[in-house]
């Protein structure tokens, strides 16, 4: 059976061991192909039940619902843990925005190696990062090395790996920090070589897992990462602006300090004490007050996760990926793409990466044309997604397909790229 036959992807369906969650989402056109479910995924049928029910528990609790509540920052960052990081109880909180939760792992990873004066990043990394690391290195008067890896069509697709990070390490650096996947490419980094390569300087390293989680088994307990962030509302289909997450080892809980120390960190936190002292485990990481509507969201969404296995999820982002590729071996290479992400599996998760010099103008035509919703990210780029639970094999397929049509009929040519916002 050939890719660029229909019935390969109907196939794939057919012995799809994760195919019954599909009818578990809101999907109210059948005939949309949604292929960006890395930046905002599909709402779970449950949700709306479930964010219902919060709302009767508050209506009838009121005040008294706090002796409920006031764990579930913990809770839910435990099932998150559990269903797609790999991590066990105890190191992860869902709360805040990515962030957030960004700028306190670093402000502690720098309080925890005081004296030294670099962190590093790299320029292909995600805007929030980077600008919150600019700021931070101003503030604190240190220097930050952004490595240039972004060229679109580098042999390594923006891949971060020991051997690029080699000539800019030295016991000067505080933190090294970058993206598990990276959110243009799709590379995917080694979370367990970098984080050893930059331990072995006395180094700490940051990953912002967000376009990772809920796509791949993120393993982080075992490959020994220390720090992490991530979001719960693209893979991990929790609703836009859902709290996020961040983890902490319980190898170096003890010694960080986040530079928010809130009231939900105090060690005994109603005794409204004069001054503050840091809490044992996760809690000494949390701000404040948990958004408990949001975390409702997140337990329903990532109990399906945990329900299917991450790693079933990542098999099928592995074989979705695969088809995606030939697809663009097949019909989209001789009409002006070039693929910018690997071909090795073990390079990329779930979303692939198409430049074409008519990215932009080809990405809107497909939402008003032919009913396709993939993303568009600055300069030239197109991402394509498999977001394992809610997505189709066949959903892909006839994306590609109308992909290949209107890109070879030019119909994007009618499309003025001015005025149009957000991609
Ligand atoms: C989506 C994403 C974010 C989003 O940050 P918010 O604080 O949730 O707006 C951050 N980092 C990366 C790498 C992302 O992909």
């Amino acid at each position: 059976m050939n890719v660029t036959d229909l019935q390969f992807a109907q196939d794939l369906d057919g012995k799809d061991p994760l195919a019954k969650f599909r009818e578990l989402f809101i999907n109210e056109d059948p005939d949309l192909c949604y292929l960006d479910g890395n930046s905002l995924g599909r709402l779970p049928i449950r949700t709306v039940e479930v964010v219902n029910d919060f709302l009767q528990e508050w209506g009838s609790k009121v005040v008294n619902g706090w002796a409920d509540w006031i764990d579930e920052a913990e809770t839910t960052g435990d099932l998150i843990g559990r269903a797609a990081l790999g991590a066990a109880a105890g190191q992860v909180l869902a709360c805040d925005t990515t962030s957030v939760n960004f700028y306190q792992l670093a402000g502690a990873a720098l309080a925890a190696r005081p004296g030294r004066k670099t962190i590093i990043t790299d320029k292909a990394n995600f805007p929030t990062d980077r600008y919150i690391l600019q700021g931070f290195a101003k503030r604190h008067n240190l220097k930050l090395i952004e490595i240039d890896n972004e060229s679109p069509n580098t042999a390594n697709h923006e891949r971060i790996t020991p051997e690029l990070l080699e000539r800019y390490m030295s016991e000067d650096v505080a933190f090294v920090t970058f993206e598990v996947i990276q959110y243009r490419s799709g590379a995917r980094n080694d979370i367990k070589a970098i984080t050893d390569f930059a331990r072995g300087y006395g180094a700490l390293t940051i990953w912002d897992a967000s376009h990772a989680v809920g796509a791949i088994n993120l393993n982080l307990d075992k490959y020994g990462a220390d720090l992490v962030v991530g979001c719960t509302y693209k893979y991990g289909n929790s609703g836009p602006g859902a709290p996020a997450w961040l983890y902490v080892s319980h190898r170096i809980q003890k010694e960080l300090r986040v530079p928010i120390q809130g009231w939900f960190a105090q060690r005994d936190q109603f005794a409204m004490g004069e001054v503050f002292e840091k809490n044992d485990g996760m809690r000494g990481f949390q701000i404040a007050s948990p958004s408990i509507l949001g975390l409702r969201c997140i337990n329903t969404a990532f109990e399906m996760i945990e329900k299917a296995s991450i790693d079933e999820i990542e098999r099928k982002c592995v074989i979705g990926t695969e088809m995606m590729i030939g697809l663009y071996d097949a019909w989209l290479k001789d009409l002006g793409f070039v693929l910018n992400t690997s071909r090795n599996p073990e390079e990329r998760g779930g979303h692939i990466s198409l430049i074409h010099p008519e990215a932009k103008r080809i990405s809107i035509a497909l939402r008003l044309f032919a009913n396709v919703i993939p993303d568009y990210r600055e300069p030239n780029s197109i991402r394509v997604a498999i977001s394992p639970l809610p997505t189709s094999y066949v959903e892909i397929w006839n994306g590609f397909a109308r992909l290949r049509d209107l890109t070879a009929t030019r119909q994007y040519e009618k499309i003025s790229t001015t005025n149009v916002k957000v991609t």
